[in-house]
C-alpha cells in the first residue's frame, strides 16, 4: 500500500506541512517524514513577524514588541503595533514537531538519505537508501542546484550567526534589531540582526547576500569587529555558533515536479528572494496545500505568487547585485516614512498597488528607475528570444 503522503526532507517545510496534516480533518492518513539528519542540534533560529496567530507561537523562546533598526545615518525604534516578532529556535521546533507528530500512529519517519523522486500515474517512487517506497503525494523540500539563465538574478545568502552570554549586561531586551548597517558594505549587501534574548544573552548575526564563497575567518573578523567596535562589547563568551549559504534567485520555481510530486520550502520557491525570510510564507503555503487536499484530492490549487511582487523582488536583487551600498538608504527610508503595518504588509506582499506606489514614491527613485530599465530590456531580451 502506498503512503497516502511522504514528505521529503523534515525541516522547516516537511514539518510545517506535517503539523498542518495532522491539524486537519485529513490526519488520519498515512504519512512518511524522511530525512537523513536525526534534526536534534540546533542549527538554525527562526526569525517572523505575524499579525495573527500561528502554529508554532508557543514554540517561541522570545516575542518582541518592538523593532529596532540602525545604519549609518542613525537609528530607528518602531513599535509593531499589532504586529509581534517571534524567534524560535531549530531544536525546540525539531522537537516539538517530534513530540506532536508521536501521537499519532500513522505517522512513520524514516532516517535515511532521498536518492531520487520518480513521478508516476497513481503514486510516485521515492528511492531511500536504494530502497523505493511509494506515495500517493510526495512533499519534495530536498535542496537541489538552482538552474538559473542568463535573464535571472542569483545572489547567495550568507548567514553566520554567534550566540554569546556577556559578563555585563549588555543588550536591550525590549527590541529586536531587525536590520542593521553598521558594517562595512565592501561591494555586497550586509547586514546584521541582533536577537536579544535578556540583557546578557543574545543571538548576533551576520548576514550577507554575496555570490563570493567567503572563508571562515571572514565572518568571524565582521562579528568580533561589530561585536566589539558597534555594540562596544569587550567581554563575551560563545555559547552557539550557527550558519549556512542559501541561494537566492528572481527565477520562480516550479510547484509542480510530476503529475504526484510538488516542491515545498526554499524547493518550491517559499524564501522571499529579497529578503531570505521563508518561515511565514511556509506557514501559509502549508495551510494552502492543506486546503487543496481537503477540497479538491490534489495538492496543487495554491495561490500563485503575485507577478507585480516578482517584479518588485527582481528589482531589489538587480540593485543588491549591481549596487549593493544603496540598499541601506532603500531599507532606512522604508522604514522612516512609512508606518510599520505599510512596511510588513509590503513584505509579506499583502498590500495593494496603490499602497505600493505610494510607498515607492517614499524611497530614493534612481536606484529603482536604473533597476526598472535594466530588468525591462533583460525581460525584453526573454520575449525575444523565446
Ligand atoms: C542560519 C539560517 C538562519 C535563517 N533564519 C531565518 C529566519 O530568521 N527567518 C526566516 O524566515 N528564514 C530564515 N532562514 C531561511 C529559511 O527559513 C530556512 O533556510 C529554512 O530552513 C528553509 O526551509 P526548508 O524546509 O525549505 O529547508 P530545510 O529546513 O533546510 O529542510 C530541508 C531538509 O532536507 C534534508 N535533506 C537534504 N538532503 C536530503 C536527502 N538527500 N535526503 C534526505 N533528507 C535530506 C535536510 O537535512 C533538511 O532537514 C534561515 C536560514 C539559515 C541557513
Amino acid at each position: 500500500m502506498p503512503y497516502d503522503y511522504i514528505i521529503a526532507g523534515a525541516g522547516l517545510a516537511g514539518l510545517s506541512l506535517a503539523q498542518h496534516l495532522i491539524d486537519s480533518s485529513d490526519r488520519d492518513r498515512s504519512i512518511l517524514i524522511v530525512d537523513h539528519d536525526p534534526k536534534e542540534r540546533n542549527d538554525r533560529t527562526w526569525s517572523y513577524w505575524s499579525d495573527r496567530p500561528t502554529l508554532f507561537d508557543g514554540v517561541a523562546c522570545r516575542t518582541w514588541d518592538q523593532l529596532h533598526l540602525a545604519g549609518l545615518n542613525g537609528e530607528l525604534r518602531v513599535p509593531l503595533r499589532r504586529y509581534r516578532y517571534r524567534t524560535i529556535r531549530g531544536s525546540d521546533f525539531y522537537e516539538h514537531a517530534r513530540r506532536e507528530l508521536a501521537q499519532h500512529p500513522n505517522v512513520t519517519w524514516l532516517h535515511g538519505k532521498v536518492d531520487n523522486i520518480e513521478d508516476g500515474g497513481d503514486a510516485a517512487r521515492v528511492i531511500i537508501n536504494r530502497e523505493a517506497v511509494t506515495g500517493r503525494w510526495v512533499f519534495d523540500s530536498i535542496p537541489r542546484q538552482v538552474m538559473v539563465d542568463d535573464r535571472s538574478h542569483q545572489l547567495k545568502l550568507h548567514f553566520k550567526g554567534w550566540e554569546i552570554e556577556t559578563a555585563q549586561p549588555a543588550f536591550d531586551p525590549s527590541a529586536a534589531t531587525f536590520l542593521d548597517f553598521r558594517t562595512p558594505q565592501n561591494g555586497a549587501t550586509r547586514f546584521f540582526y541582533l536577537l536579544p534574548f535578556d540583557e546578557r544573552h543574545a543571538l548576533v548575526e551576520y548576514t550577507l547576500f554575496s555570490n563570493r564563497p567567503l572563508l571562515p575567518h571572514e565572518y568571524e573578523q565582521a562579528l568580533q569587529i561589530y561585536l566589539r567596535d558597534v555594540l562596544k562589547i569587550d567581554e563575551y563568551h560563545l555559547t552557539r555558533q550557527e550558519g549556512g549559504v542559501i541561494p537566492i534567485t528572481d527565477r520562480p520555481y516550479p510547484r509542480r515536479l510530476g503529475g504526484r510530486v510538488m516542491s515545498i520550502g526554499m524547493r518550491g520557491g517559499r524564501l522571499k528572494p529579497s529578503t531570505g525570510f521563508a518561515f511565514m510564507r511556509v506557514q501559509s503555503d502549508s495551510a494552502a496545500i492543506v486546503q487543496s487536499l481537503l477540497k479538491h484530492d490534489q495538492p496543487f490549487e495554491v495561490p500563485e505568487d503575485s507577478a507585480r511582487y516578482r517584479l518588485y523582488d527582481s528589482l531589489l536583487l538587480d540593485i543588491m547585485e549591481r549596487e549593493p551600498e544603496r540598499i541601506q538608504s532603500i531599507f532606512a527610508a522604508l522604514f522612516k516614512r512609512n508606518s510599520i503595518e505599510h512596511v510588513l504588509s509590503f513584505l509579506d506582499e499583502q498590500a495593494s498597488l496603490t499602497q505600493n506606489v505610494r510607498m515607492f514614491a517614499t524611497l530614493p527613485p534612481t536606484p529603482f528607475l536604473q533597476a526598472m530599465a535594466r530588468v525591462g530590456i533583460s525581460r525584453e531580451r526573454a520575449v525575444e528570444t523565446a
